[in-house]
């Protein structure tokens, strides 16, 4: 099987020649991950932030099976079912009051060009045919897809590769200042100058709200966050909050931009919207926006075959329903002082560079980049689960995890170090 996984299978971001090795994995349950030879593996990643249940949760099963035995899809043309409804529902009460229309697709990529297109169609509609570029700060991550690519960093996201069809959108630099600090005034001052420079041309600013994930796991300022959405509601222009990894609770507020009391004109949400059991994203809007894009007649041109699948809605109803039955602000804030007290040994480690902490997020960044296979054959071997990536050794565990094995994990990296 191994052979064969080689030879002809990609995972994400490696080589058909020289692939990293992968682990065969049996089943998961809880916090762990069982491998085909019966080991088990404590969980630090919660399935790239979806997981935040554990794996092989009672209610989730039940409602993916309950959906089953009814109807595991139908096209979302022309039809409709009571568990997009009440899935949009949840989603237009949890979040910003005046988000209230709800676009579902199937990954995140999808549901970040949607958001993409509402913004470029409402200026379209409105009669500015020429605001149709983006900014955004560096460092970010959107998706895979050219849409999302094109707003990626420009360098982890290679834009040089795609140069001649990637859309050439509008980049600041990431904000210096971290979480918890106030912004400095010359970064502000910059982007305010960008935008008010380009405000003719730009549709949005789009960004992932206080943690930047994916491209580089860094938590700046959330005053920054604020002084970009009242600059972008001066020069109207606007906003658009890739909750994709932050929300539902990964940074200690259900979603991040409730840290700088911002709301944006489009939101983006997927990964732990379905608890990690089944691809779902969606993307809201405001009714100006909504209403916006229909001005003469018009329509949102997107509609993907899997639009609003039932089985997906429904586990993801039920992940929701869990997790706000359930004590998660004060878990994510347990890991969260244990994350700080048991990482904080590493700052002064010769091999690292800085180490942070947000909400269930920990991140030792290392001064040299890790060689990914020798880790993750120490981290298997110890019994934890860990994929670092360029100089980020990361721990993002479920929310259920107990403390003894975050001990575990935490002691882990060390190996890596
Ligand atoms: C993962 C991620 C995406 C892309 O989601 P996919 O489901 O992988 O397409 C977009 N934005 C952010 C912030 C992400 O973390």
């Amino acid at each position: 099987m191994i052979e064969f996984d080689k030879q002809h299978i990609w995972h994400p971001y490696t080589s058909m020649t020289d692939p990293l090795p992968v682990y065969p994995v049996a089943s998961a349950s809880g916090v762990r991950l069982r491998l085909d030879d019966g080991r088990e593996l404590i969980d630090g990643m919660s399935s790239w932030w979806c997981a935040i249940h554990g794996y092989n949760v009672p209610e989730l099963n039940a409602a993916v099976t309950e959906q089953l035995a009814k109807m595991s899809h139908v096209m979302f043309g022309g039809l409709t079912h009571a568990p997009a409804v009440r899935l949009a529902q949840h989603l237009i009460s949890l979040t910003p009051a005046s988000l209230r229309h709800v676009f579902f697709s199937d990954s995140g990529s999808v549901a970040v060009e949607v958001a993409i297109k509402m913004a470029i169609q409402y200026w379209f509609a409105n009669g500015h045919p020429r605001k149709n570029r983006l900014l955004t700060i560096r460092g970010g991550y959107h998706g895979d897809t050219f849409g999302a690519m094109a707003v990626c960093d420009p360098v982890s996201g290679m834009h040089e590769q795609f140069r001649a069809v990637l859309p050439q959108h509008l980049f600041v630099d990431r904000p210096t200042a971290r979480f918890g600090e106030a912004p400095a005034a010359a970064e502000i001052e910059s982007f305010s100058a960008r935008l008010q420079r380009h405000r003719d041309e730009i549709a949005a600013v789009i960004l992932e709200p206080v943690v930047q994930a994916a491209g580089g796991m860094w938590f700046y300022s959330a005053d920054y966050l604020g002084e970009v959405a009242d600059l972008c509601r001066q020069a109207d222009v606007l906003l658009i909050a890739d909750e994709i990894a932050t929300g539902f609770g990964r940074t200690g507020t259900l979603f991040a931009c409730e840290h700088a009391g911002v709301e944006p004109d489009i939101l983006c949400l997927g990964k732990a919207l379905t608890g990690g059991y089944l691809s779902l994203a969606a993307t809201l809007t405001s009714e100006r926006v909504a209403h916006g894009i229909s001005t003469d007649g018009g329509v949102l041109m997107h509609g993907p075959t899997f639009m609003a699948n039932p089985l997906a809605v429904s586990v993801a109803c039920r992940s929701i329903e869990l997790l706000l039955a359930s004590p998660w602000q004060q878990r994510v804030a347990r890991i969260e002082a244990q994350l700080r007290d048991e990482l904080a040994v590493y700052a002064d480690h010769p091999n690292v560079r800085d180490v942070r902490v947000l909400g269930a997020i920990g991140v030792v960044e290392t001064r040299e980049p890790v060689n990914v296979a020798a880790a993750q054959r120490r981290f298997v071997d110890a019994g934890v689960w860990i994929r670092p990536f360029g100089s980020l050794i990361y721990l993002m565990p479920p929310y259920v995890i107990e403390a003894q094995d975050l001990s575990t994990l935490t002691r882990a990296i060390e190996l890596a170090l």
